[in-house]
């Protein structure tokens, strides 16, 4: 077996609702996945990149150095046209690092109020990145997932900002929607469909 060889893909991500939605992505391939749960040695990464991009390659590069193995990295959030992109790549720190998902979801709301109807156009984006066992990064894809800022907070799926996000085409919000139908179209999955087509490239890792 080669130093770099694609022995385990380590889900660089602590968000288990992340890892679960990870997992059923890549049920194709059978390379098997481990997360940074299985590393206990791994210490995190501060998200100092001003791009998702950025953010994502940088996790995955430095957890591949940690772990000594290949690691695939997201980083994701919610754009909302009305406020210039906001809360964008800090949408996980958005109002302060202490402020739970409803919190969070409040303050956006309360931001958004009074504003028009189009003032609620948004789009959640992911960037997901591939790393190597030496730390390279070997592939970066983005996706997106159009939608609308929901009047009020609906249903319990999902995560984050999934109550209060209805995706194009929907009158469910993603915390309505089952798993199943979230995975269809989120930003998330495109995403896994470019690293999916680019993983498959590789001899022995489609089952
Ligand atoms: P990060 O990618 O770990 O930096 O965090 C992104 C943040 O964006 C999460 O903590 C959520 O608040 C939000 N986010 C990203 N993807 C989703 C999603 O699929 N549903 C709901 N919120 C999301």
């Amino acid at each position: 077996m080669s130093d770099n060889s694609l022995d385990k893909i380590v889900i660089a991500t602590r968000n288990l609702g992340k890892v679960n939605e990870i997992l059923d992505l890549f049920q194709s391939i059978k390379v098997p996945f481990g997360t940074l749960a299985d590393h206990p040695e791994t210490t995190d990464i501060e998200e100092t990149g001003t791009t998702f991009a950025e953010n994502a390659e940088l996790k995955a590069a430095a957890y591949a150095g940690q772990t000594g193995h290949w690691c695939l990295a997201d980083d994701s959030g919610l754009e909302v046209t009305a406020l210039g992109g906001r809360p964008g790549v800090l949408s996980a720190r958005y109002g302060g690092a202490d402020l739970s998902s409803p919190e969070k979801m409040n303050l956006l709301l309360n931001e958004l109020a009074g504003l028009g109807d189009s003032a609620r156009d948004a789009r959640f984006v992911c960037v997901m990145a591939l790393a190597d066992r030496p730390g390279r990064i070997r592939y970066s894809a983005e996706g997106e997932c159009r939608g609308r800022i929901a009047l009020a907070p609906r249903g319990n799926g999902g995560f984050g900002y999934d109550p209060i996000f209805s995706p194009e085409g929907f009158k469910q919000t993603f915390g309505e929607l089952s798993p199943l139908a979230k995975n269809k179209i989120s930003h998330r999955t495109a995403a896994a469909k470019k690293i999916l087509r680019y993983l498959l490239g590789f001899t022995d890792v489609a089952t």
